[in-house]
């Protein structure tokens, strides 16, 4: 694990850092970024040894994760969807759909994102039909990561009929059920390449799904994912505090290092309790924020110009506010805002102090 480490250490400083500030302004993050973290395994950190991956714990990855987005948030999220795919097949009990591309998701030869937040809602944005031999999907996916960069998506899909979340994997090019793509234009990682997609009579085979789960079952499977989104803030913050350092704020940023530490540890003793994940996220989105903002007064007007790292860290900031986001965790967060604005800081226990 030192090994990945240091080689995420040496990729965040060498190569993604360098061109953070180019892949925010022009919104495209070169292919060389991707190639890189294939090339030293980063697709297949958490896939099984047995298929040429890594698999490392899931602390190891949190810290990892960290690192890389402490240089390139953008980067970080859109390599991040990979492991929805990875994770879909390594878990899958469909062993032939395994065999035949776990290796190359592992490899990073095959490059995946996820198209999962349409089978949510109530009603859902995206559902299945059963159809045949597979399912018929229709419907639209607010947001998927990494279009024209990935080779596949992993996709969810709701039977309304039975209750069931039903996954699995399609190519990501349009034609063939993929009816529309509307490119989205955010004002943060815009590089993400991220699209609205819709879904017109997608037919998803049997021999391509990965999973097929209750809903119920399937929202508690996501909340690993809601720490795993906490490490993009966590890698934020860490960025914001060496830049206060460099600005001569050592006050603040040994401040926000310790609360950040905090927030961190809290965080993993929430994975065992599941119902304190969405007020830890809350918190440390919120502490990122400030940081982020605290930067950008620090070096005052300076920051506001569009090359500085300032004003894009502090756009960073919103966006892992709301990235991922989920009902609990917006409700955690109005919830810190408004105590905030009614007490100010003394009584609220996400600040600096
Ligand atoms: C820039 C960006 C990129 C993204 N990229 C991807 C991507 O690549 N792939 C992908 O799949 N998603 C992606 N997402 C979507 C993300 O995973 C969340 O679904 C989305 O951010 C939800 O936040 P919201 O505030 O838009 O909607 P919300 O209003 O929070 O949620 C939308 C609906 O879903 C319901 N809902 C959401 N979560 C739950 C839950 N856990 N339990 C019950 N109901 C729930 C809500 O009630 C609501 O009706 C992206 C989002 C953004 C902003």
């Amino acid at each position: 694990m030192t090994d990945m480490l240091q080689k995420a250490a040496k990729i965040a400083d060498e190569v993604l850092l360098p061109a953070a500030s180019e892949v925010d302004r022009y919104g495209r993050i070169p292919g060389s970024h991707f190639d890189r973290l294939a090339e030293d395994g980063f697709y297949g950190l958490v896939a099984p040894p047995e298929f040429g991956g890594l698999g490392v714990e899931f602390p190891d990855f949190l810290e990892l994760v960290e690192i890389l987005a402490s240089a390139c948030l953008t980067t970080t999220f859109t390599w991040l969807q990979h492991h929805g795919v990875v994770m879909g097949l390594a878990m899958t009990p469909n062993s032939a759909l395994r065999a035949q591309y776990l290796g190359r998701a592992a490899s990073g030869e095959l490059r995946g994102g996820s198209a999962f937040s349409g089978a949510i809602p109530v009603p859902p944005h995206v559902r299945a039909t059963r159809s045949g031999e597979g399912w018929t999907i229709n419907g639209q996916v607010p947001f998927v990561s990494g279009w024209g960069l990935v080779d596949v998506l992993h996709v969810s899909a709701l039977d309304e009929q039975c209750g069931d979340v039903v996954s699995g994997l399609i190519e990501a090019k349009p034609g063939d059920g993929i009816a529309a793509v509307h490119p989205l234009s955010l004002v943060a990682a815009q590089a993400s390449n991220t699209v609205r997609l819709e879904f017109r009579d997608l037919h998803l085979p049997d021999e391509m799904v990965t999973t097929r789960a209750n809903r119920d079952e399937y929202i508690a499977g996501l909340a690993r994912g809601s720490r795993v989104d906490g490490s993009l803030a966590l890698g934020l913050l860490r960025r914001a505090v060496a830049l206060l350092e460099s600005a001569g704020q050592l006050a603040i940023a040994e401040a926000v290092r310790a609360r950040a530490a905090q927030v961190r540890t809290k965080f993993d003793a929430a994975m065992a309790f599941p119902a304190d994940l969405p007020v830890t996220r809350a918190a440390c989105s919120e502490l990122a924020q400030q940081a982020c903002t605290a930067y950008l007064v620090a070096v005052g007007g300076a920051g506001l110009v569009s090359t500085h790292d300032a004003q894009r860290l502090t756009r960073e900031s919103l966006f892992t506010l709301v990235v991922a986001g989920r009902p609990d965790v917006r409700t955690a967060l109005l919830g810190l805002l408004e105590r905030r604005a009614r007490c100010g800081d003394h009584a609220v226990a996400g600040g600096f102090a």
